[in-house]
């Protein structure tokens, strides 16, 4: 093992500019289900980076809490009034952690390669920086009011792309001595001014930032058909008892009897839960929340459904549709159908339509046709990144 260099990430998200018709910033408008912040936040987490750190825009915290819910990561930064200046406060901010190296990032570049990370690090074991460059492909020309101008020599040009990866102290020197006035395109550019010499590695595609409402439309495109449907199934049982409330579908419905168990023993939430686990792969609800554990007594099952959920966004899927029956011959499901729905299709954060509940009785045959208890199936279908 060599020196492990201590890495963080600086992830720049103040921007105001928004998508196309919209009022949201555009690092908080969605993509696949997920912000384009949180995509790019993400990567970087499974990545070789040790800390991943926002700098956000003033009044913006509910929005980058909102769209990093379920992340581990410390606050963000608060930005300035101009993209450097944000640079700067993060690296302010971060100046007495000792840090080595930081990749700056900008937001609106949701897709990252793991791959250009590792040859940005490599490059900068013999740079001061390094950053992502791909060729200019179209022809190069001065456009007037006038018409074409004259050509310019593409060869010698090149598209430089984010993150942008920096010995630590030379970039924050760097920005020191800029102050706020050089205006620099890019962190690049303020190391260069300051004399640090900037090696470059091949960019990606997949890197392209985010600018008009065609680079989301084809971002989406490009995400779905990456994506393998999954299914999962799930089935439950409780015992109905005297003296237990009765909670069904995550509400509580009025019965003289309720559901027996270590949770809230919501058997149809359970059976829910167990079908999107089935779908990743990750295990069953026994698994995640063992009924050993003190924690989960009594605890509502909205919890474990959440937390699968949140497994599969994690995984960079989303949920396309869950199906579920509930089996009892009391009490009538119909009348709380439209309720559970809607308070199912809330927990999963998907639409209504998404989302079935169906309910069946078993002709007072066996433990459900005799009132001993309730049992639950449900499929569920979600689309998953395709394993690599
Ligand atoms: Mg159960």
């Amino acid at each position: 093992m060599g020196l492990r260099h201590k890495t963080v990430a600086l992830i720049v998200a103040a921007g105001s500019g928004t998508r196309a018709g919209g009022e949201l910033p555009k690092q908080y408008a969605r993509v696949a289900g997920k912000t384009v912040l949180a995509h790019a936040i993400d990567h970087l987490l499974h990545s070789a980076i040790d800390e991943v750190r926002a700098v956000i825009g003033p009044g913006q915290n509910a929005l980058y809490q909102e769209a990093v819910a379920g992340r581990e990561l410390p606050p963000p930064f608060m930005g300035g009034e101009t993209r450097q200046q944000s640079v700067r406060n993060g690296l302010e901010a971060l100046s007495d952690a000792g840090w080595e190296r930081v990749l700056i990032h900008d937001a609106a570049r949701p897709f990252l390669p793991s791959s250009v990370i590792d040859r940005l690090l490599q490059a900068l074991e013999e740079s001061d920086g390094a950053v992502p460059v791909l060729p200019v492909v179209d022809s190069l020309a001065a456009v007037t009011s006038e018409g074409l101008g004259d050509a310019t020599d593409r060869d010698r040009l090149g598209r430089v792309q984010t993150p942008q990866a920096f010995n630590f102290d030379a970039i924050l020197e760097a920005h020191r001595r800029s102050g706020a006035e050089v205006g620099a395109s890019d962190d690049a550019q303020v190391a260069r001014a300051a004399g640090y010499k900037v090696a470059t590695v091949s960019g990606d595609m997949m890197l392209e930032k985010l600018t008009f409402s065609e680079d989301f439309a084809r971002a989406e495109q490009r995400l779905s058909g990456s994506l393998v449907t999954r299914t999962g199934l799930g089935f439950d049982v409780h015992a109905l008892a005297d003296g237990e409330e009765l909670w069904l579908g995550g509400l509580l419905i009025p019965h003289h009897r309720g559901l027996k168990g270590h949770s809230d023993a919501d058997v149809a939430l359970h059976a829910l839960t167990d079908a999107l686990l089935g779908a990743v792969g990750a295990g069953d609800i026994g698994t995640h929340f063992p009924p050993t554990d003190p924690r989960w007594r009594g605890a509502p099952s909205s919890r474990f459904l959440e937390f699968a959920r949140d497994l599969i966004e994690g995984h960079g899927g989303r949920i396309d549709h869950v199906d579920l029956t509930i089996i009892c011959e009391a009490p009538k499901i119909g009348p709380h159908r439209a309720a559970m729905r809607d308070r199912i299709a809330a927990l999963l954060q998907v639409p209504i339509s998404r989302v079935s509940v169906k309910a069946t009785t078993t002709e007072r045959l066996g433990f459900t046709g005799r009132g001993e208890g309730i049992a639950a199936q449900a499929a569920a279908t979600i689309r998953m990144p395709e394993d690599r």
